[in-house]
């Protein structure tokens, strides 16, 4: 039976359209994925994902902090606009990022906290990308309330502001880039993350499992790996397929 659900995943990326092409989900043990946008040139075709498999994937629009540049005039109303059409979309991937070279990060916390305050306001779980700038992202959501709750995805922040987040709403969500040796410490973290706020993503076509765990030298991260990523999480945090899909459900699916 598919129990399998990706948190966080792009697959309206032009690096797995073939891949795509002959992709059957229930093949690979998958019950749900939460697909993100990036920027306004991707929401069609996110659109189109969440149409083409509408018993698995829930669409999230969205502008990634890296594409905070490319924003038009009225992004906000654009999104908002799409918000109201998908009742069941959600808001993502949006966040902070100091780790991209040339970042903007008062444009990026402008643009942030706009998204932010639709998700308040149409009641709409957020997906939060952060790199390097936790200690603004702290800041601002303390001003917040969200009602749905939200994921940190591919949380690699402080280890002892787990519980804080956990107060604030926040779900944590693991990818398989985690299990290389080099990222032991943000594997470890989330032994601290209770159990019904954790999440496993494959952050499809990015975030690539280590050789070892993947079946060719592809360079884009395949959404069946996610297979993979639970069997290795779910040994290492003691956690169990049935209680991952709760946790997926309460969040998005509610
Ligand atoms: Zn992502």
């Amino acid at each position: 039976m598919e129990l399998l659900c990706d948190a966080h995943c792009h697959w309206q990326d032009p690096r797995l359209t073939e891949v795509l092409n002959d992709f059957c989900p229930v093949k690979h043990g998958i019950k749900h994925a939460m697909v993100n946008a990036t920027s306004e040139n991707d929401w069609t075709e996110v659109r189109e994902i969440a149409a083409r498999f509408p018993d698995i994937v829930t669409a999230s629009y969205g502008l990634h902090p890296w594409k905070t540049t490319s924003a038009s005039k009225n992004w906000i109303t654009k999104l908002e606009n799409e918000l109201l059409a998908n009742p069941h979309a959600h808001i993502g991937e949006c966040g902070l990022d100091k780790w991209i070279q040339g970042h903007d990060l008062d444009l990026q916390k402008s643009l942030f906290t706009q998204q932010l305050s639709l998700a308040q306001k149409h009641q709409r779980v957020a997906t939060i990308h952060c790199l390097k700038a936790w200690g603004s992202l702290r800041e601002i959501l303390s001003e917040y309330e969200l009602p749905k709750g939200f994921l940190l995805h591919s949380y690699a922040g402080p280890r002892d502001w787990i519980p804080w987040f956990v107060e604030k709403g926040a779900y944590f969500s693991c990818s398989g880039y985690f299990f290389h040796d080099r990222k032991q410490a943000s594997l470890n973290a989330f032994h601290d993350v209770p159990k019904d706020r954790l999440l496993l993503e494959t952050d499809a076509p990015d975030m690539l499992l280590p050789q070892s765990m993947r079946p060719g030298s592809e360079t884009a991260n395949h959404p069946q790996n996610l297979r993979t990523i639970y069997e290795v999480a779910t040994d290492i945090f003691k956690v169990t397929d049935e209680q991952l899909l709760r946790n997926y459900t309460t969040l998005f699916l509610e």
